[in-house]
């Protein structure tokens, strides 16, 4: 098994923070071909998803949907104040798959990695696994 741990800043509160570019750099460096490779966040205020890679509007929406959706006004018993940010880790996932072949991440044409920050900003990691 290949593992390699990944630190990154975040900037903001909730942001979403390409990770592709890191992704594509293991798979070059240790030379795989073809099989799987695994990203795992192992926090429990962000995530990690694959959404479209051209237009930074669209990851704007994301952010405003999911503020939406867990709203800091719910009345939350969680004392560090973070509550929503726990449900959209929960709800996004803290894993993703994603496929080699022939060396190149099998991703559509305007598919992007993305580490999802829900409770930054703060310094993060992410695991990049080849099993
Ligand atoms: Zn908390």
């Amino acid at each position: 098994m290949i593992r390699e741990l990944v630190e990154l800043k975040t900037q903001k509160n909730i942001e979403m923070v390409s990770i592709t570019h890191a992704v594509r750099s293991f798979v070059k460096k240790h030379n795989i071909q073809n099989g799987r490779i695994h990203i795992f966040v192992p926090h429990t205020t962000a995530g990690v998803t694959i959404n479209e890679n051209a237009d930074p509007d669209v990851q704007c929406d994301l952010n405003m949907a999911i503020k939406k959706i867990f709203p800091d006004s719910l009345n939350i018993r969680h004392g560090e104040g973070n509550s929503a940010a726990h449900m959209m880790s929960s709800v996004i996932g803290v894993n993703l798959d994603i496929f080699i072949e022939e060396g190149k991440l099998l991703l559509g044409t305007w598919q992007g990695i993305y580490f999802w920050e829900f409770d930054g900003p703060r310094v993060r990691n992410y695991y990049i696994i080849c099993e």
